[in-house]
């Protein structure tokens, strides 16, 4: 399957995708985690795209697309994945369309998770990140390790993202409504979008995310 995801920063992304992308045996990917790893190995593409990021902004679709088409054309990427925070604009979904038409490949679904805001303000508030991994995700509150400050997964040492802190927030969520919404209006004229509510457990959000996509195969 080549899903999708789609939801306010803080909705519930990459836990859920951590769990769908096991479920469905196909990697995740996340554009977030990848420019972070580049961040923090010192490469070129991360000293570019660092300042965008600090500053609650999206980075030039040109480095975008060019880093998501070479991790999609990575061999475990050859029988589906499960993009989260790519497309983030109709540009960026217009690009993913080319490069999956240029292979007779389409998209199986959109999973758009829907969050009221004051929840996803307080998730982001408290979700703290591993150094070593960014898709080993926590909260203080909903979802604590059970050391505080490290890593269950790894042993890593847990922080705050820089572009978690209150006023890169408030940017961030505007970017969403003013750039990243509209790619739902996009998908949903191709007829893919499949709509679930985000709040509740993180397994019942999985679980109604796995019935969502059950049901849109069988359609
Ligand atoms: P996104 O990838 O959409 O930005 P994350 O998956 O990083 O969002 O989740 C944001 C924060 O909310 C994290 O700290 C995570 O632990 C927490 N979280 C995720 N899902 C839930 C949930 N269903 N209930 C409560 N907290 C959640
Ligand atoms: P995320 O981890 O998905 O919250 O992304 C963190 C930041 O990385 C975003 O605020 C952007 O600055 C950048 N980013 C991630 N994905 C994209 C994308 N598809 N297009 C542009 N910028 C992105």
């Amino acid at each position: 399957m080549r899903i999708v995801l789609v939801g306010p920063p803080g909705a519930g992304k990459g836990t859920q995708a951590a769990y769908l992308a096991k479920n469905l045996s196909i990697p995740h990917i996340s554009t977030g985690d990848l420019f972070r790893a580049n961040i923090s190995q010192g490469t070129a593409l991360g000293k570019q795209a660092k300042a965008y990021m600090d500053a609650g902004n999206l980075v030039p679709d040109e480095v975008t697309i060019a880093m998501a088409k070479d991790r999609m054309e990575q061999p475990d990427a050859q029988g589906g994945f499960l993009l989260d925070g790519f497309p983030r604009n109709v540009s960026q979904a217009e690009a993913l369309d080319e490069m999956l038409k240029a292979e007779s490949m389409k998209l199986d679904a959109v999973l758009d998770l829907e969050v009221p805001e004051d929840e996803v303000v307080k998730r982001i508030a408290g979700r703290r990140v591993c150094r070593n991994e960014s898709s080993h995700v926590f909260h203080v509150t909903y979802a604590p390790p059970k050391q505080e400050g490290v890593c269950d997964t790894c042993g890593g040492e847990l922080y705050q993202r820089d572009d978690d802190r209150e006023e890169t927030v408030r940017k961030r969520l505007e970017v969403y409504h003013t750039q990243t919404e509209p790619i739902i209006d996009y998908y949903r004229s191709q007829g893919l979008v499949v709509t679930i509510a985000a709040l509740g457990k993180v397994e019942e959000v999985t679980e109604r995310a796995m019935s969502a996509l059950r049901g849109d195969r069988a359609a």
